[in-house]
């Protein structure tokens, strides 16, 4: 996967759709992988699996699950097809049923409300918090007064939502908590990753995330025993053993060997890939700290996945960086209780913060092996953009 121009990934959200195949040979691109992927052997890990003949559910995946769960500091990792089946798949392994209510924030991509909406479980939004763009504590101890079964907290960009005092809230109300960690693989708090904190953790490997397979992939890890034999049934129709329907809510979703083999290969890299966002993301912090107040904080708690900006020029910004080569996106133009499919969502309180930020939030390139020159011109766009 190069500049990420073929007309099926140009589908996907997470793509920019300014990346025309006429032009992106001169585009900066929002994601490549091209320098990443230069020095890795994939071939080696995919003849390993070719001469070993088996497909599905075997050693590559029981290597990488617990190589991934070691990573993430947690007891066990369960892999599944992609991350909206990771979703579905933990709130029927922590109970949510048909009716109940999950609690989730409406700026992020809408996956979450998917995965709610699947099982006939109903989305319960409550806003974000104006400088992390994670869910209000606030908000979240308002929702948490209308029962709902669980709480979905997205790190999104990459920045870990204050996990601490949302968990906090969600124990003393005894309601179980999943992380959505698609965005923020290798994220910590007091050292501490993101997936290791609440009662479940659901992971992407699509190829544009942090760790990246190449097609899709997905992942659940859970210090829970029990949630993950759940998990496991959950990922393969249910059974109980072989051919055996034990238990509702089964589907068919597996991680396969050859995704699972490339991620081995590429899970050691991740740190140092994830340094690399972060540099960039300082740099363009230190180009952009006199145009504007709002910033990502870039600590450890932020792994860099999308760098984005705020200003109310946003579609002005966005044509005139396009002119100059600039790829961007939005991440995300539509608010969950937006969206039209699903016209009488449930909110809690008011989504006032989450509808503000998505009428100016735009998304700059940043991706391990973005080159100094490149890092170097979009900065300069901007501020010259800026009358700077
Ligand atoms: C990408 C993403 C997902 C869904 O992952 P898929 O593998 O594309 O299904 C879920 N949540 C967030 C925050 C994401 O960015």
């Amino acid at each position: 996967m190069g500049h990420l121009d073929t007309p099926h990934l140009q589908e996907h959200p997470e793509v920019s759709t300014s990346m025309g195949s006429s032009q992106s040979i001169d585009m900066i691109p929002l994601f490549s992988d091209v320098v990443m992927n230069k020095d890795l052997d994939f071939l080696s890990a995919i003849k390993t699996v070719l001469d070993r003949h088996w497909y599905v559910l075997g050693e590559e995946v029981s290597n990488f699950e617990i190589e991934f769960a070691q990573y993430v500091g947690t007891s066990h990792c369960v892999s599944v097809a992609n991350g909206t089946d990771a979703l579905e798949i933990a709130l029927r392994s922590l109970g949510v049923e048909p009716g109940d209510q999950v609690v989730t924030v409406a700026n992020a991509g809408f996956y979450s409300s998917t995965a709610i909406h699947s099982i006939g479980a109903t989305p319960l939004y409550v806003d974000i918090n104006e400088s992390t763009m994670t869910m209000s504590v606030d908000a979240l101890a308002g929702a948490l007064t209308q029962n709902p079964k669980c709480v979905i907290v997205t790190h999104l960009y990459g920045q870990m939502a204050p996990i601490k005092q949302l968990l906090a809230l969600a124990n003393q109300a005894g309601v179980a908590l999943i992380e959505d960690c698609a965005q923020s693989h290798g994220a910590t708090i007091d050292g501490r990753q993101a997936g290791s904190w609440g009662d479940a953790a659901c992971f992407s490997f699509y190829p544009t995330k942090n760790l990246g397979a190449l097609g899709d992939g997905g992942a659940v890890v859970t210090g829970s025993a029990d949630v993950a034999a759940r998990l496991k049934v959950l990922r393969q129709y249910g059974w109980s053993s072989k051919y055996h329907v034990g238990h509702t809510g089964g589907k068919n979703s597996r991680l396969d060997e050859i995704q699972a083999a490339i991620l081995r290969v590429k899970l050691p890299r991740l740190e140092s890939w994830n340094s690399a966002r972060r540099d960039i993301a300082n740099r363009y912090n230190e180009g952009f700290a006199s145009l504007m107040d709002a910033v990502p904080a870039v600590d450890d708690s932020y792994v860099g996945h999308l760098y984005v900006l705020r200003t109310t020029k946003r579609d002005a910004l966005r044509d005139f960086l396009k002119s100059q080569g600039i790829s961007t996106d939005i991440h995300y133009p539509v608010p969950d209780h937006r969206q039209a499919a699903y016209p009488q969502p449930n909110i809690s309180g008011s989504l006032e913060v989450t509808d503000a930020l998505s009428k100016t939030l735009v998304t700059l390139p940043c991706f391990p092996g973005m080159t100094d020159k490149e890092v170097a011109s979009v900065i300069s766009a901007v501020r010259t953009f800026f009358g700077q």
